[in-house]
């Protein structure tokens, strides 16, 4: 039987020649950070996805930190997201000392429950809640109409965290195809290009939005808070050095070593979302003939399957057995309510019953576009393997 010479993880990072050409190329110019590799990488990155700006930070964290201030969050205010997801689309709201609220989850999709949602909204009187932030988990693409619609009627705010899902989409209620971050459902969009993500810059985030004051404004957060010339009215005896901070920002800046990345990443991003959805196929065919193995949302149209998760009922077992075939899987997510660092803030076990039920049994597989069809067919017999020799335990 064909025995993988490496360990398989769950996902992973594909650099081609081009990759490294397109950087050393960055190398050997004018512009390690702040030159035209930013702005190119925006521009596209921008156009595939179908939104009007894009603006590139650091890294996805910061990108959400960057939208939080832009969206104003305060002391006080109170702001909604899914326990399922990286710690990260919560903390956004923690920079900015405002509360995090969470809803429960679907069990069919691992995604926020829109109708505990509107339980919670409906729950509070207007103005309780200030913002929502659904997240693409997995990939799969969240409603983002019915979410806006939502929002509109309590007064919301949305940051979309597509992280997972570039280049993937729902369909709407008019038929039509809706990308991820458009621009047109969300006020603003989030995405990382940690290795593990579908495009990777080594570290990397971008944000993108269909609102120009607010794509300016996220611009100046992510340099200090500083633009050449705000008013367009050089102060009397200042010359072409001028500058003026406006704010208190940050520098969330990318370089352009990274975009280059990122741009010759992305060249390829079509190809590397066809060949997750195509792996992601025969994992479901396999998987829907194996009992004891559930799918999580198998066979979704628009989805961009970052992750492929099972649940099992002795996920432990699972994951160790894996382990000693040199299958290195992971658990998304340990819910965020039961971190300890939002436990001291009063959330506790017993408050999402579907995402503490979905969290005892999942399990991500590996899926990554250099994963070969040998490599895929071993990992499905090891889970085979082992639920066969464990039945229902
Ligand atoms: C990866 C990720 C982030 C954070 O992105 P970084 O680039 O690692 O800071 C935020 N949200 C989700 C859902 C993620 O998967």
């Amino acid at each position: 039987m064909f025995t993988p010479t490496h360990p398989l993880p769950y996902g992973r990072q594909h650099i081609t020649d081009d990759d490294v050409a397109a950087v050393v190329e960055t190398l050997h110019s004018d512009f390690l950070t702040q030159g035209p590799r930013v702005a190119e990488f925006e521009e596209k990155f921008a156009a595939y996805v179908g939104a009007r700006y894009a603006v590139a930070v650091s890294n996805g964290t910061a990108a959400l930190h960057l939208c939080a201030l832009a969206l104003g969050v305060q002391p006080g205010q109170r702001v909604i997201t899914t326990p399922i997801t990286f710690a990260a689309s919560a903390n956004c709201v923690r920079y900015c000392g405002g509360e995090v609220h969470f809803a429960d989850i679907d069990p069919a999709t691992g995604l926020l429950d829109l109708a505990a949602v509107r339980r919670l909204l409906e729950a509070h009187p207007r103005g309780y809640f200030t913002g929502l932030i659904p997240v693409d988990f997995a990939g799969l693409a969240v409603d983002m109409e019915a979410a806006r619609a939502l929002a509109d009627e309590h007064g919301l705010w949305l940051i979309e965290d597509a992280c997972h899902a570039p280049g993937g989409f729902f369909v709407d209620s008019q038929g039509q195809e809706r990308r991820c971050g458009s621009g047109q459902l969300a006020e603003l969009a989030i995405f990382s290009f940690h290795p593990v993500k579908h495009i990777a810059t080594g570290e990397g985030g971008m944000i993108t939005t269909n609102d120009e004051a607010m794509a300016r404004h996220l611009r100046r957060l992510r340099t200090h808070g500083i633009e050449r010339d705000a008013t367009g009215l050089l102060r009397q005896d200042e010359g072409g050095w001028y500058m003026e901070m406006q704010e208190l920002g940050y520098n969330y800046r990318i370089s352009d070593l990274n975009c280059a990345l990122g741009l010759s990443q992305l060249a390829r991003a079509e190809a590397g979302l066809a060949r997750r959805r195509q792996l992601a196929a025969a994992y479901d065919a396999a998987f829907t003939a194996t009992p004891g193995v559930q799918v999580l949302a198998p066979g979704r149209a628009g989805h961009a399957y970052h992750l492929y998760v099972i649940e099992v009922a002795n996920r432990r077992g699972l994951y160790e057995f894996l382990r000693t075939k040199n299958i290195l899987t992971q658990v998304h997510y340990v819910p965020v309510h039961r971190m300890p660092y939002y436990e001291r803030l009063g959330w506790e076990f017993g408050d999402f019953p579907h995402a503490e039920a979905y969290y005892s049994r999942c399990l991500s597989l590996p899926l990554y576009p250099t994963l070969t069809d040998e490599e895929q067919q071993y990992v499905v017999a090891c889970v085979q393997e082992f639920l066969a020799h464990n039945p229902t335990a």
